[in-house]
């Protein structure tokens, strides 16, 4: 029986351009749901923007549009970027639309009636000049704590001190630089502290549920405090006017807060697509549904998405989400994306440049686990991981053997070998990269397919269509291999095309096929079968174009034009150095964590021509692949003596091109900074430590 799937990624805020970090999320999210849909099931893939709150009323005011005009104008530039990532969402909606409007009343009533929604009076900044109650992050003012200026109103950025707007010292509107003055208002609250909300909350994120992963449930029991210690806080869902978004029904110049209707915003989009493809809304959002929904997120949305929301479902009388897939952030060459250093990288700058987007599709999909943990675009090793793995290994195969199939056999292939090793494999391999695509384990599925890959290539290599080709009757033989290595790569296009579904289509056309499906990979194409003409499948990536792309995403500091900018400007590089020292101290158990260090075995040693300092080590880390690694301990090791030994690398190291080639990673080794006992000593495991192991 086909599963019934309904798929989301998180909302976009409708105040800014779509950039590579969130594209890790609607990436992975899109092979997900092309995997459920290439595997026969019933998968639909809606989203939508974000478009209430007050940063969006003060942009379009900024702007001279209406904030109907803003996000209108917004929602045509994310749909074109994410459609440029064949991004393909069964619906991309708003959540300004009477749908969502719909969702949000009806949610609120049946809270309501739950005795779960209750009014309080708050005291809140209000701007004077504006007349406009200020969101936290549109006050600033001096940290109570460490006393640096121009601080926002929920937290220090010098310090990372956490407190409310009213801690802060000499507060003043970010919007039009007035005194705030503390003026008190009504507020809803959805009661989340509720014992019923508790109950529910308690249950429904354990470990032993399984709707979160292991990493967020244990951090949902820290938020809800050891049995017995209710740490839930209620929640304030409503806004005075003026606000862009929606009127709490039942109370005029209150709207619902912003995250309120933004989840709410996947219900609103899943039923516009009901409408148009007459689908049973109710099927999917009753409480006993059998169908299954899953949610997308950033690891920095749990909160909402893991208690707020299932709370609010549960207790308005929908189902809740079968599980919830938190990913970490991206960074670019080992550091958070930065303007300044041009690595904040938007989505039309990368289209523009002219790079491919199955390219990052690819190289997405071979960095992403199922885990929270963040994931690296090393721009060098992008370029180079394209480059070898799908125009080197993959399009390669393809290239070699179509021409003399279309030129010596009039198109017609010749019956495969279905003994073949390199055919068998793939097809034994598929069900189990089934499983990694499933399991959202798509690195482990790259390199699996990398694998068969490779033994594909061997298989070419072996018959060498390009010298039969050359002798005089080897028709036969040359008609075999070429047939075989058609249908190797048709197969290995199956397990790909989750993640390449250009590449695909273009596949299926040159081969003459139907669209492909997950099953195709345990049929091979048949004897006599006519292919058309080989069409041009991928280029390799010029590195030239990752200049091109650093350069268009440079944000040039410019010169401050004022002796007041250039103080301002002074006071915040200060502020940097300190928060670096701040930081520099300590580090968390996270950080720590993010060093990935492996037993390595020395399976190589030598020296290095022209080098003085640095021996080249041929590291096994039990991995199909060894490491080449430059260490600079050839003052204190002859590299005889080195093969053989285990010792301790650095296996998440961003590669490093030297002068002597590329470096990748770093072996562990002791020495004295003060240089008063000479010599490095090399780390060593004790005994019984094998390569590949952990080391934490
Ligand atoms: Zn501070």
């Amino acid at each position: 029986m086909p599963r019934k799937i309904l798929v989301t990624s998180a909302l976009p805020y409708a105040n800014g351009a779509i950039h590579l970090g969130h594209l890790v999320e609607y990436i992975q999210t899109d092979i997900w749901v092309r995997f459920q849909k290439m595997s026969g099931n019933e998968c639909w893939y809606v989203c939508a923007d974000d478009t209430h709150g007050t940063p969006i009323m003060l942009r379009a005011e900024k702007e001279g549009i209406t904030p109907e005009q803003l996000i209108a104008r917004v929602h045509g530039e994310h749909y074109r970027d994410f459609s440029g990532f064949l991004v393909g969402f069964d619906n991309y909606y708003s959540t300004h639309s009477e749908e969502t409007r719909f969702y949000a009343n009806d949610i609120y009533r049946k809270l309501k009636a739950a005795k779960l929604i209750e009014t309080r009076t708050i005291e809140q900044y209000f701007d004077p000049v504006k007349q406009l109650f200020l969101p936290d992050r549109f006050i600033k003012g001096e940290c109570p704590k460490c006393h640096a200026k121009d601080q926002y109103g929920d937290n220090c950025e010098v310090c990372g001190a956490a407190y409310a707007p009213t801690d802060l010292i000499e507060p003043y509107s970010a919007v039009s630089g007035a005194k705030p003055e503390l003026r008190s208002s009504e507020h809803y609250f959805f009661k989340l502290s509720d014992p019923r909300c508790e109950a529910f909350l308690r249950q429904y994120t354990s470990r032993e549920n399984g709707v979160l992963q292991n990493e967020a449930a244990n951090k949902m029991q820290e938020w809800l405090g050891a049995p017995g210690e209710n740490k839930l806080t209620d929640w304030d869902i409503s806004r005075d006017a003026p606000y862009f978004g929606f009127e709490i029904p039942d109370a005029p110049g209150k709207y619902f807060y912003v995250w309120l209707d933004a989840p709410i915003g996947y219900m609103g989009s899943f039923k516009n697509l009901c409408a148009r493809n007459g689908l049973d809304f109710d099927e999917y959002f009753r409480p006993d549904s059998p169908t299954e929904l899953y949610h997308f997120i950033g690891k920095d949305i749990l909160y909402f998405h893991a208690l707020f929301w299932p709370a609010e479902l549960q207790h308005a009388g929908y189902r809740t989400p079968t599980k919830i897939f938190a990913h970490g952030f991206l960074t670019v060459d080992g550091a958070k994306m930065s303007k300044s250093r041009g690595t904040f990288i938007t989505a039309q700058s990368y289209l523009d440049t002219g790079l491919n987007p199955e390219w990052l599709r690819y190289y997405y999909a071979a960095k992403l686990s199922a885990t929270m943990e963040d994931i690296d675009l090393n721009l060098e090793d992008f370029v180079a991981r394209v480059n070898s793995d799908l125009v080197g290994k993959y399009v390669n195969i393809a290239s070699r053997s179509a021409g003399f199939i279309a030129k010596r056999f009039n198109g017609q292939l010749a019956p495969a070998d279905e003994k073949l090793p390199a055919i068998k494999a793939i097809q034994e391999a598929a069900g189990r990269i089934a499983e990694l695509y499933e399991a959202r384990e798509f690195a482990k599925a790259m390199r699996e397919i990398m694998l068969l890959t490779d033994a594909a290539n061997q298989y070419v290599d072996s018959v060498k269509p390009w010298e039969l080709a050359k002798q005089e009757g080897k028709e036969v033989e040359l008609h075999a291999a070429c047939s075989n290595a058609l249908n190797l790569f048709r197969l290995l296009t199956v397990l790909l095309k989750p993640v390449l579904p250009v590449v695909a289509g273009k596949v299926e056309k040159f081969l003459n096929i139907a669209p492909l499906e997950w099953t195709d990979s345990q049929s091979l194409l048949a004897a006599g079968h006519a292919i058309d003409a080989y069409e041009h499948l991928m280029t390799r990536v010029d590195p030239k174009l990752i200049e091109k792309l650093i350069a268009a995403n440079k944000e040039s500091l410019a010169p401050a034009p004022e002796a007041q900018s250039q103080q301002r400007h002074a006071e915040h590089q200060q502020k940097e150095i300190r928060s670096e020292a701040a930081d520099g101290d300590l580090c968390t158990i996270d950080d720590f964590m993010k060093v990935d260090l492996r037993i390595a075995r020395i399976a190589n040693a030598e020296h290095v021509e022209g080098a003085d300092k640095l021996v080249r080590l041929t590291l096994d880390l039990g991995e199909e692949r060894t490491r080449n690694v430059f260490a600079g301990i050839k003052a204190a090791y002859d590299p005889a003596q080195l093969v053989g030994r285990l010792t301790v690398m650095v296996a998440n190291l961003a590669p490093r091109k030297m002068k002597f080639g590329l470096s990748e990673g770093m072996v562990l080794a002791a020495s004295d900074t003060e240089g008063k006992t000479p010599g490095i000593y090399l780390l060593a495991p004790d005994s019984g430590a094998r390569p590949g192991m952990r080391v934490k």
